[in-house]
């Protein structure tokens, strides 16, 4: 070290108050217990470093970009901010930025993240993407919202989707370039010529092959992160149970109405989400069922409707992007309730007129006499429409 850089390390020294890395791990266990976080843990060192280990519940923010993201990072000036770098030095340093910058508790851990290690503390070993994995994701990265935690959470989530058809295609696609680790299809169809006009997981030479093969097929060669789980057969009473209890939500595609009973019933029981999606000729919608928080479906429908009113999309025709919209839809409200950002569409139905070019939304409540989610309810016991129209 020169002299100019001893005279400025001196001078920080004398404003800057230091504690030894017990110090530090006193005071953040002492208000480990308390609501209130009177200290925040920074960390200046580098990217590598940082990566290599760190102190449990610190945050990252390196020296070169202190002035710049310190004020999101720490936004309450009057806090102590407790700065470490690998040998005290740089942290020291930045201890004297943040007092220029108005913080009043700026303090730096003697001896850095060495001397904590050598003291035998604990430290964490933060999980690392490979370079492929932050290249694909990186777009995820540059949202706060998502970030790599985000995105770690979203490859270790696993989502259940009902039909590989018009609304699973477009929901299973997006979700797979998304990074969701474990998709899973449950599909006891094959693929024909009538499904390539809005079913685009699927083409031309898979004709005859099962949904759920072709399904893995696209999406494993989207993504290879993405784990595809499929189920070549039709939900029913004897598998529901057992098929959603693997997944933390179920992006519901299917067209007919026993389905949407029996999963309703099964998810309310194993307390999952469901979103739900359906189409008709030019008009979509979509909402979420979050058992318990929002009205189910049978708190709309308590009973299914007479199979003359019931077409199923084989007799009543969609416009091929119609159910696109409507399942990348169902993708989005995915990622949020799987991140748990924003507003989920619980009690609240969207709709899209395609035609005339509008989305609007419907209040939805919940039923206090629902007989799935109400009050004294029970699911279990519930009939299963399986004889109400051919599945
Ligand atoms: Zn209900």
């Amino acid at each position: 070290m020169g002299e100019a850089s001893r005279e400025i390390m001196r001078k920080a020294r004398q404003q800057v108050p230091e504690w030894t890395p017990s110090q530090v791990k006193q005071a953040l266990d002492q208000q480990s217990g308390s609501n209130e976080q009177e200290i925040v843990l920074v960390d200046v060192r580098e990217k590598h470093e940082w990566n290599e280990g760190h102190i449990p519940g610190a945050i990252h923010v390196p020296r070169g970009f202190l002035e710049l993201q310190i004020e999101e990072a720490v936004p309450d000036k009057s806090k102590t901010v407790v700065l470490y770098c690998a040998g005290g030095v740089r942290s020291l340093m930045a201890g004297s930025t943040l007092q220029q910058m108005g913080y009043r508790n700026a303090i730096s851990m003697s001896g850095g993240f060495g001397q904590w290690k050598n003291s035998g503390l604990p430290f964490v070993q933060p999980r690392l993407m490979t370079d492929a994995q932050a290249r694909r994701y990186s777009r995820h990265m540059l949202i706060p919202e998502v970030g790599e935690a985000g995105q770690f959470k979203l490859l270790d989530s696993k989502v259940l989707l009902i039909g590989a058809g018009g609304l699973g295609s477009p929901a299973a696609y997006y979700l797979a370039a998304a990074g969701v680790g474990t998709i899973g299809i449950i599909d006891a169809d094959v693929v024909d010529d009538s499904n390539l006009q809005r079913q685009i997981l699927h083409n031309t030479s898979r004709i005859g092959e099962y949904k759920a093969e072709s399904a893995r097929e696209t999406i494993e060669a989207l993504n290879p992160d993405v784990k595809v789980v499929t189920y070549i057969e039709r939900l029913d009473e004897t598998n529901v149970a057992r098929i959603i209890a693997d997944y933390d939500l179920i992006i519901d595609g299917t067209d007919n109405f026993p389905t949407r009973y029996l999963l309703n019933d099964a998810a309310i029981i194993a307390n999952k989400p469901v979103i739900h999606g359906s189409v008709f000729r030019f008009e979509g919608q979509l909402t979420v069922f979050k058992p318990y928080e929002g009205p189910c479906y049978r708190c709309l429908y308590p009973e299914p409707p007479p199979m003359a009113l019931a077409p199923s999309c084989a007799e009543a025709g969609v416009l091929g992007v119609l159910p696109g919209i409507i399942g990348i839809l169902q993708a989005t409200e995915a990622i949020k309730l799987l991140l748990n950002i924003g507003e989920p569409l619980v009690g609240r139905m969207m709709t899209y007129d395609a035609l005339a070019g509008e989305f609007s939304e419907l209040r939805l409540y919940r039923d206090p006499h629902c007989p799935a989610c109400g009050e004294n309810a029970h699911p279990e016991d519930l009939p299963t429409y399986a004889d109400v129209c051919a599945l």
